[in-house]
């Protein structure tokens, strides 16, 4: 068993379904611990990013793709900050009214589910 269908590493493999008996295995073994603790060390990195709110942290799999799983200064990074300002920028221009989306349904939506 790996963490996801990206983190295939041979280290971070969390057991064997056929050997397992209980699940709680899984979580209990070095491998886990050292996801988790690289993910905690690269989200403590990442408090001072100003997406921070909506990205917390990243991908453990893009961290690992592009290098380390402590690490937050990748390519995968670089796209999250682009794509959480975009959005947020374009998510309060529609709130006060601003006519950025000629989409309909999407305005419908956001109308009704944010109330403005
Ligand atoms: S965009 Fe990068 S630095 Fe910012 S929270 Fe996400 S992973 Fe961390």
């Amino acid at each position: 068993m790996h963490p996801c269908g990206r983190v295939l590493n041979e280290e971070f493999i969390l057991g064997n379904i056929d050997e397992i008996t209980n699940f709680s295995e899984i979580y209990n073994n070095d491998a886990y611990k050292k996801l988790v603790e690289g993910a905690i060390k690269r989200r403590e990195k990442c408090k001072s990013c100003n997406v921070y709110k909506y990205c917390n942290g990243g991908c453990n799999s893009d961290a690992l793709l592009y290098g380390s799983l402590e690490e937050n200064h990748h390519n995968a990074c670089i796209v999250n900050k682009a794509m959480f300002t975009y959005t947020e920028d374009a998510f309060n221009k529609i709130i006060k009214g601003e006519k950025i989306c000629n989409n309909k349904y999407i305005i419908k939506r956001l109308k009704e589910k944010y109330q403005f």
